[in-house]
């Protein structure tokens, strides 16, 4: 059996703070994979017009993005559409699970970005009872049962499509507008989720118009990952993930930049913690041999 690429650094999330990590590793010679989601980075694109970032006044999220992507381009870097779905720490090395591949790397930088959103009424009480975000990993737990996919993004689409071949019925709920590319045995709703509901498990899903959906389970897709329960044990600090001043986590050889690890919430420092967490990880790998 062919062995499994282990790559110097896996960098999850391509915007500001994860491409700002993939090239000054790069630059360090390291072996890096990016995984990201298939538009990096909404956020960035959403900002109209940047008077803060250093040197480019008046300069567009847009501007900056494609700039950003051509940067990385240039140094050979490619980003893989891949949502990582969990990181698993390892004696050596970690496992990083998206819904098709298993990656392999020494070190992780975490640059996932922040969406603040409140969670839906009964998500937290019924999470591993019958919740989820992850299909690839919670999937077969439904077999021949109905459930429901509530996303805030294209890629839920995917994760439908898989459980159409599980479940016994999939009711997909976009939180966006665009045509979607859907199993004909998934059912579309145009609708908003208010709570989900239940006595030991889920029960069913409720809309806001009041409508119950008699489902078992409900997978629930968002812009950025709360990154506790991505990597098991990731200490946090409120919804922040904690860091020190090298961007390091409590898991040695994982590292955190950008939005996700706290506000201010501003491309600079996105930009600035992704090279510092670029060269802390390089200086792991440098005492790892
Ligand atoms: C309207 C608007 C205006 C703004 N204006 C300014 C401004 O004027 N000045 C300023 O400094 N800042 C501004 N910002 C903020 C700035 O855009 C952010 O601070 C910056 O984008 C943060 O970069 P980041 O890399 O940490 O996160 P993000 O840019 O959010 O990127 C994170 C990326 O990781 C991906 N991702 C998340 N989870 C996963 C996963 N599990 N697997 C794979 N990929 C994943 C996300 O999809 C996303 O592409 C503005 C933001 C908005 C929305």
């Amino acid at each position: 059996m062919e062995e499994k690429k282990v790559h110097d650094v896996a960098v999850v999330g391509c915007g500001p703070a994860g491409l700002s990590a993939a090239i000054n590793a790069a630059i360090r010679k390291k072996d890096i994979v990016i995984l990201g989601s298939e538009f990096c980075s909404p956020k960035l694109h959403r900002a109209p017009r940047i008077d803060n970032y250093l040197g480019l006044p008046g300069v567009s999220g847009e501007e900056l993005r494609q700039a950003a992507l051509k940067h990385v381009a240039q140094f050979g870097l490619e980003v893989r559409p891949a949502r990582v779905e969990t990181i698993i720490p390892l004696d050596d090395r970690f496992q990083l699970l998206t819904r098709t591949e298993v990656y392999e790397a020494k070190t992780v930088i975490l640059a996932t970005g922040v969406v603040e959103v409140a969670t839906l009424p009964g998500e937290e009480e019924f999470l591993g009872r019958g919740v989820s975000y992850c299909a690839t990993c919670d999937g077969p737990l439904f077999s021949g049962q109905p459930v429901a996919v509530i996303s805030d993004l294209g890629e839920g689409e995917e994760e439908a499509n898989y459980l159409a071949g599980i479940a016994s019925q999939v009711y997909y709920i976009p939180l966006y507008s665009a045509s979607y590319k859907l199993n004909p045995k998934v059912t579309v709703l145009q609708a908003r989720p208010r709570a989900i509901h239940g006595l030991t498990g889920v029960e069913g899903l409720v809309l806001a118009d009041g409508t119950k959906l008699d489902v078992t389970g409900v997978f629930i897709i968002r812009e950025a990952t709360n990154p506790d329960r991505l990597v098991p044990g990731l200490d946090m600090r409120g919804t922040a993930i904690a860091v020190d001043r090298e961007q390091r986590t409590n898991i040695p050889g994982l590292f955190a930049a950008g939005d996700c690890t706290g506000r201010p919430y501003q491309l600079a420092k996105a930009v600035g913690e992704g090279q510092v967490a670029a060269l802390s990880a390089v200086r792991y790998l440098d005492q790892l041999r």
